[in-house]
């Protein structure tokens, strides 16, 4: 089998080149996205590998259809960067549904943990011998409301590692799971009750902009958001206006809107054309990082032995379990 791996990283490399060579398989690493004007490149190919940002259109699937691709492997767990509906019946498309739901959890809590005690800052500062800790006082998880939106893989890791902290635990989904040991309730009782508020709900039309400007509103005073899942659950201008108005005690984004063709990349020479992610990175209490959630070890293992898998059942003709639909 021939695969055309997009927006390839050496980290990727790492790990699908050894696994990929048991499989015999003829890897084709390429460094730029996939997108209208790259697809050519997967001419000649039997499988596309792509990864979070690389979105896939009607078009695009089309001329995959000409090429005679056989798959699509997504290296993640989300899918929302795909027409599925155009690829349906043509080109298979499959995902790694789940590779460490931990990694992103815990990554979620040490954004939380950071933004509240300023330890990013704190680094900088003593780092020039300026052992003045003015500015950086935060605040106690212990006794303190947590509120998880989606109880998956990743919220019900999530939930454990509050809980761990000693914390009351809130949970909202339209799908409660009966054998989790949380508190669900309406989704504006979360916002309104919770000191914490950690995202792990997928990006579909109904979660976009789950986070508003009426959600914020519900909002106690001082609260603290992350999102590890999805940019566009936030309204990102929503979210910078509650920012200004002090509404917020921390803020970590792990995901952006606007990420695609930013994230993953070395923009820092580059003048940012992006305002409201130049606005983001003035406030003190913000926290933005490059979608690195995932990106552990384990979770890089897993990615490339189940994405390896996947495109070894087509081959195969075996059944597509992880076959997005
Ligand atoms: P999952 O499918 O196991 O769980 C998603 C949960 O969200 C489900 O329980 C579902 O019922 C719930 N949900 C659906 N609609 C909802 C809504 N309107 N409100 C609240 N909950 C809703 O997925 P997961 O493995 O836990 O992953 C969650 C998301 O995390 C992924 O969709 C992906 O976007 C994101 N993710 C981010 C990273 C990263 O590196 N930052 C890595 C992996 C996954």
């Amino acid at each position: 089998m021939r695969i055309a791996f997009f927006s390839t990283k050496p980290y990727d490399r790492i790990w699908f080149e050894p696994m990929g060579k048991d499989y015999g398989y003829d890897m084709h690493f390429i460094e730029a996205p996939f997108n209208e004007e790259t697809v050519t490149l997967a001419d000649g190919h039997d499988a596309v590998c792509i990864f979070v940002n690389d979105s896939v259109t009607a078009g695009m699937i089309d001329r995959m259809c000409e090429m005679g691709i056989k798959a699509l492997l997504l290296r993640s767990a989300g899918f929302n960067h795909v027409d599925i509906h155009a690829a349906k019946g043509r080109i298979p498309v499959l995902r790694v549904p789940s590779y460490s739901p931990e990694a992103v959890a815990e990554y979620a809590m040490a954004m939380l943990l950071t933004v509240n005690r300023y330890t990013h800052k704190a680094y900088n500062r003593t780092r020039d011998f300026n052992m003045n800790i003015n500015g950086f006082i935060g605040t106690d998880l212990n006794h303190k409301v947590a509120g998880v939106v989606g109880t998956g893989k990743i919220g019900q890791a999530m939930i454990r590692i509050f809980k761990g902290f000693n914390m009351q635990v809130l949970a909202y989904d339209p799908y409660p799971n009966p054998n989790l040991d949380v508190r669900y309730v309406g989704l504006e009782e979360l916002m309104e009750k919770s000191d914490f508020i950690s995202l792990h709900c997928p990006l579909t039309e109904s979660t976009r902009y789950i986070i508003n400007r009426e959600t914020i509103a519900m909002m106690k005073e001082g609260v603290y958001l992350v999102n590890t899942s999805r940019g566009a659950l936030v309204d990102t201008e929503a979210l910078i206006e509650g920012l200004k108005n002090g509404k917020f005690g921390g803020v970590g984004l792990d995901v952006y809107e606007e990420e695609e063709g930013l994230f993953f990349e070395d923009k820092s020479s580059d003048i940012m054309q992006d305002e409201n992610l130049a606005r983001l990175m003035t406030f003190p209490n913000v926290l933005v990082t490059s979608h690195m959630g995932f990106f552990t070890v384990e979770a890089m293992q897993a990615i490339a032995t189940e994405t390896l898998e996947n495109a070894y059942a087509v081959e195969h003709g075996l059944p597509l379990k992880n076959l997005v639909e």
